[in-house]
């Protein structure tokens, strides 16, 4: 049972802010021209328990990309919408061990994206989700975002341009799942509507919020509203424990013992399932691609209020 009090929680969350604001390790994506600008030092951490309470310390309210942390929600919605059968079949939840733009990994598997958080299972998986036109499947994917934060959510324009001049290496994935069949919808409008996703602007409170509504079994723990069948959840975070935060998704699960998820803004989610949502932003990055505060900041926090999944409560 999880018995830490509020008074707990905070001193853990100051206290991780606090040993970590000096980190110089990593260093901002710089493929994307947008986020080599953002600045370095902005440091935040949110928790949102599964009844509702917030806690936040420090950049919290500052406006990032939530890039790849955008793959676990939009499975989320594809699996709602398909089941989850149609996900492992068609798109594979198995491991890469590779990085997250990599295009090996489409090769794996006889020729399935492999799971929905390497760029190419993402975009598949988005190509999934059926619509009647680009239009209504932007409406779909942004309504439903929208319900996991609750609040409504845009798109940063600027990091949308920057990303979509530079997306190239994505463009090609799409083409190649394409030639395998691997693709379930036009391959440019996806590659698009993907990188549209990338680019929706979050603080780390309202990524604390949509983790949080993982933890509260799908159903929002502010707003009250149901946005996704308990039954999914498991499945989520089942594939955010085996490929959160790509080829060091093992080391992290090893020192951390949560599911998580990782993206080139800076954010990073994890999921104490029943307990609560905890999402962390920093910019610098490691060679995986994960923030190095955000790591540093759950790892603690994990540690310090005896978070991990695996050991007996
Ligand atoms: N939009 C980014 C890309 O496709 C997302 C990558 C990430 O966050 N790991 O390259």
């Amino acid at each position: 049972v999880f018995a830490q009090s509020p008074k707990e929680i905070e001193k853990v969350i100051n206290q991780a802010h606090k040993e970590f604001k000096g980190e110089k390790g990593g260093k901002n994506a710089d493929y994307i021209p947008y986020l080599k600008n953002v600045n370095s030092d902005l440091y935040g951490i949110a928790i949102v328990t599964a009844d509702g309470k917030v806690y936040e310390v420090g950049d919290t309210k500052f406006e990032f990309g939530i890039e790849s942390i955008s793959k676990a929600f939009v499975l989320a919605m594809a699996m709602q919408q398909k089941g989850s059968d149609k996900i492992e079949d068609s798109i594979g939840v198995d491991a890469t061990g590779m990085p997250f733009n990599s295009v090996t990994a489409i090769e794996l598997e006889g020729q399935k994206p492999s799971n929905p958080f390497v760029n190419a299972g993402a975009m598949a998986t988005n190509s999934i989700i059926d619509a009647k036109s680009k239009e209504d499947k932007w409406k779909f994917i942004m309504d439903n975002f929208n319900k996991f934060a609750g609040r409504d959510l845009k798109v940063i324009d600027e990091l949308f341009k920057s990303e979509m001049a530079t997306n190239q290496h994505n463009q090609a994935i799409a083409l190649l799942l394409e030639s395998y069949g691997r693709m379930y919808d036009n391959p440019m409008t996806t590659v698009e509507l993907y990188t549209k996703q990338c680019s929706i602007g979050v603080n780390a409170k309202d990524l604390a919020i949509m983790a949080a509504t993982f933890a509260n079994n799908g159903v929002n723990p502010i707003t009250k509203e149901k946005v996704l069948e308990p039954k999914y959840v498991p499945k989520v975070l089942s594939v955010m424990s085996t490929a959160g935060l790509y080829e060091t998704t093992g080391e992290w699960l090893f020192s951390v013992g949560l599911p998580g998820k990782s993206g080139v803004g800076g954010g990073i989610i994890a999921v104490v399932p029943g307990v609560m949502g905890i999402a962390v932003f920093s910019p610098p990055l490691d060679e995986a691609g994960n923030s190095v505060r955000a790591q540093k900041a759950i790892e603690m926090i994990s540690d310090n209020l005896g978070l991990n999944v695996f050991s007996a409560k």
